[in-house]
């Protein structure tokens, strides 16, 4: 079948109302979940083929997620999708100002490969919620999840309102051509603008979840114990490849010495002396990738790691010093497990560096236990969101809205935000024949006097 010819199908199916129907759109959602609890095995062999990822990141970090995202939107979607009636004024008093909550219509969902499982199927999750029809697109990069993906969500949910579309740049381009009501695309900046082109043909309107470089700022008011944990958990799962993970570091020379002792502590404790013969850990999706990042093994002095085996996709959890600011590693996103660190005197050398840096973060960091320092970065710096003493895990507040910023991405999803997303807000004011309604809207009619025009 043709891009055209399946979109064509889904649209059809939109407009017969299939979908406006809310117990029809909870027996979908609860079938993905029934999907993934009957084939998490599946999932997992599927998530280690491609990138080697282990069961418990697997479950953890994408399974369970879904999981818990559905259950929050079943447990809240009856309320959502009502028509929300919005307070009158003095023009409105006899009158019902409402906003329904209507789906857009037919949706594009791209995901990505770093975490092929819930980058596609969480916004899949919203999209049905709000009564969308669905053509998905997994990556090709991930190609074990992608097929598992199209061999099994037709088995589990109406296979005429979500379809699947497996394929690379060549399928893409072809469905970027069609008119689309909504696209949500995660990847890189890069292709999110081929598509917000794409996109601007029909005018449609899109999320884009972007990358880019997530600082963390450690003073040396913290745990450092468990800030080390936390940033070194943050960087090493999934190898590195995780859009959010702590891109580089930013302390002052002394954090740094101690910082770097204990990070090596606890690579070990994680992975044990050879983090190569740890099924723990994962590997760099593509043989091109590792030489991406070998080359910014050269942009500074490798204090713990730097090894890697190009066969085998694998690359040692690395930490560099001595980096220029205006070196690759310090101007690229880097995807991978390196964590270049650059020496800041204080909190305002921090937010300087930041802030001239190009680029919106996806996320930002921020390790302190001073109110003050806390307050100056939480108010002063652009990103699309922050966790304060950890990392990561503000993604997984379902209450919490994720996405981007300027150069990071454009809109958020996840629990209630992921069903706004596919929502149109339809304003409407339902009126009466009220007899003083109509006196005082009167003034608006011509002839225009003297009289109807003082308001
Ligand atoms: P990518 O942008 O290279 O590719 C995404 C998809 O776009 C591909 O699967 C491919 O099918 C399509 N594509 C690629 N080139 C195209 C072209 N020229 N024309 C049309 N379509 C094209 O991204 P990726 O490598 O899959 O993912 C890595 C990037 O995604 C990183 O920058 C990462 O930060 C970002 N990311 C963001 C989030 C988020 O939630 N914000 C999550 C995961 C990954």
């Amino acid at each position: 079948m043709t891009s055209k010819s399946i979109v064509e199908d889904v649209r059809k199916v939109f407009n017969s109302g299939r979908t406006l129907n809310v117990d029809f759109r909870k027996a979908q959602l609860r079938s993905l979940q029934k999907m993934y609890l009957e084939h998490k095995d599946d999932f997992c062999s599927a998530l280690a083929s491609d990138l080697h990822k282990p069961a418990h990141e697997a479950i953890v970090l994408e399974l369970n997620l879904v999981i818990g995202d559905i259950d929050h939107i079943l447990a809240r979607i009856d309320n959502w999708v009502q028509p929300e009636k919005v307070p009158r004024n003095l023009l409105t008093i006899f009158d019902t100002p409402m906003i329904y909550n209507d789906p857009y219509g037919v949706v594009l969902i791209m995901g990505a490969w770093n975490y092929p499982v819930q980058l596609g199927l969480l916004p899949l999750a919203g999209a049905i919620a709000a009564g969308n029809c669905v053509v998905v697109k997994p990556s090709e990069h991930a190609p074990a999840v992608s097929s598992l993906i199209a061999r099994l969500l037709p088995k589990f949910i109406d296979n005429e309102c979500y379809q699947v579309v497996e394929g690379g740049v060549p399928e893409t381009t072809e469905l970027l051509k069609e008119r689309f009501d909504y696209i949500f695309f995660t990847g890189s900046s890069h292709v999110g603008k081929i598509v917000q082109r794409a996109a601007a043909e029909h005018l449609t309107p899109t999320t884009l979840e972007l990358g880019g470089k997530s600082p963390v700022y450690l003073d040396d008011t913290v745990n450092l114990d468990i800030a080390t944990r936390r940033i070194m958990w943050g960087k090493l799962i999934n190898c590195g490849q995780t859009c959010i993970a702590p891109d580089y570091l930013l302390c002052s020379k002394t954090v740094q010495e101690a910082f770097v002792a204990k990070a090596r502590e606890v690579i070990n404790e994680f992975y044990g002396e050879d983090p190569k013969a740890s099924p723990d850990y994962c590997r760099i999706v593509a043989e091109r990738h590792v030489d991406r990042l070998s080359e910014y093994l050269k942009d500074g002095t490798v204090v713990v790691g730097g090894e890697v085996d190009k066969k085998q996709k694998y690359f040692a959890p690395t930490i560099l010093t001595d980096v220029s600011p205006t070196s690759k590693v310090m101007t690229e996103e880097i995807f991978g497990p390196i964590l270049p660190i650059v020496n800041v005197e204080n909190v305002h050398d921090a937010i300087k560096f930041i802030k001239t840096r190009p680029g919106e973060p996806l996320a930002l960091y921020i390790f302190s236990s001073s109110k003050p320092t806390l307050k100056h970065l939480a108010h002063d710096l652009p990103a699309g969101g922050m966790a304060v003493n950890d990392v990561i895990f503000h993604a997984a507040v379902p209450e919490l809205p994720f996405g981007g910023v300027g150069s990071s991405g454009m809109g958020a999803y996840h629990g209630h935000f992921s069903f706004l997303t596919f929502t149109h807000r339809k304003s409407c004011l339902h009126r009466n024949y009220n007899p003083i309604a109509e006196w005082i809207g009167s003034k608006r009619y011509p002839p225009y006097t003297p009289k109807n025009t003082q308001f």
